[in-house]
């Protein structure tokens, strides 16, 4: 079965030029191998999910991609031009209910004689894996240590706790990790024993009639599908509150859910192999209500 796939790049302007979108889709060579983003991992990116050819939570994603920039020392992203490729991508997945576009934003070539590097930039675009079991069944996680303190966004932002960097290498090792203690998923613990994040997602738990899941300025991401549903929580009857968490307050709590754009909500239905209740209502509504995002 072939895929369809779009690709635009987002051609960063030398000085004093602006940047400018083109149309990938035949044009070849597409990376340089001289690019940072190949050899050093040194980037950023988003991932939107796309509903009927309508990006879910943009303006989210955009500023994102912003702070993200901010963090890495890049130059600013032109979010205009960023909001354009995504449109034009999303507009040509518009027969899927489900696809997603990336945005991939590089410190750009690196050139063997020095100087300064030119920011590269592209945006991407396909239909989204089915993701049906994992939204009714529910998914098994294993806690895994993230061997960061919870305070090392103040003590050491050269790590680049909390920005969406192009080097998932680690996310994709404790993925790895998990399988191999019989799991799908992870939830990051920091070494003084907060709850942190997935590799590719939020923690939402829900205790009684609170959804509750944990500050950003922990060293995590800001997810932009949490946000969502924290500010749909009261159509659901449920107040919302962003605390510190505890693995005992994740075994303690009424339901448990990873949340990210794309697969968007996946109730927990083990943690380190030991089962645990999962709100399919909730879930449902959850789901119903992230797929049915128009802007
Ligand atoms: N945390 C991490 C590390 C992520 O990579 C992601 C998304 O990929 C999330 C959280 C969830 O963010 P969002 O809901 O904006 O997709």
């Amino acid at each position: 079965m072939t895929v369809p796939h779009h690709l635009l790049l987002v051609v960063a302007g030398r000085a004093g030029e602006p940047s400018r979108l083109v149309d990938a889709e035949a044009q070849h060579p597409q990376l340089s191998v001289l690019d940072v983003a190949a050899t050093r991992g040194d980037g950023i990116f988003e991932t939107i999910s796309i509903g009927r050819g309508h990006p879910q939570a943009l303006d989210a994603h955009l500023q994102r991609f912003a702070r993200s920039a901010r963090m890495l020392d890049l130059p600013a992203p032109d979010l205009a031009l960023w909001r354009d490729a995504v449109l034009t991508i999303a507009d040509r997945l518009a027969d899927h209910d489900e696809a997603w576009v990336k945005t991939a934003l590089s410190r750009g070539i690196e050139l063997p004689g020095g100087g300064e590097p030119i920011a590269t930039g592209w945006a991407y675009g396909t239909v989204s894996p089915d993701f049906r079991r994992e939204r009714s069944d529910g998914i098994d996680v294993v806690m895994l240590d993230r061997g960061l303190r919870s305070d090392v966004s103040a003590t050491s932002p050269w790590l680049l706790a909390g920005a969406k960097t192009l080097s998932y290498a680690v996310n994709r090792a404790a993925v790895r990790e998990a399988q191999r203690r019989g799991a799908d998923d992870v939830i990051f613990v920091s070494t003084d024993g907060l709850l942190l994040e997935g590799p590719t997602s939020t923690i939402v738990v829900r205790r009684g009639g609170e959804l509750a899941t944990p500050p950003d300025a922990l060293g995590i991401l800001p997810g932009t599908t949490q946000a969502d549903l924290f500010a749909a929580a009261d159509q659901w009857g449920l107040t919302t509150a962003v605390v510190p968490l505890t693995p005992d307050d994740l075994r303690a709590a009424d339901a448990v859910w990873l949340v990210s754009s794309v697969r968007h909500a996946a109730p927990v239905r083990s943690v380190d192999g030991v089962a645990r209740a999962v709100d399919g209502e909730l879930t449902a509504a959850m789901n119903g209500f992230l797929r049915a995002r128009r802007f």
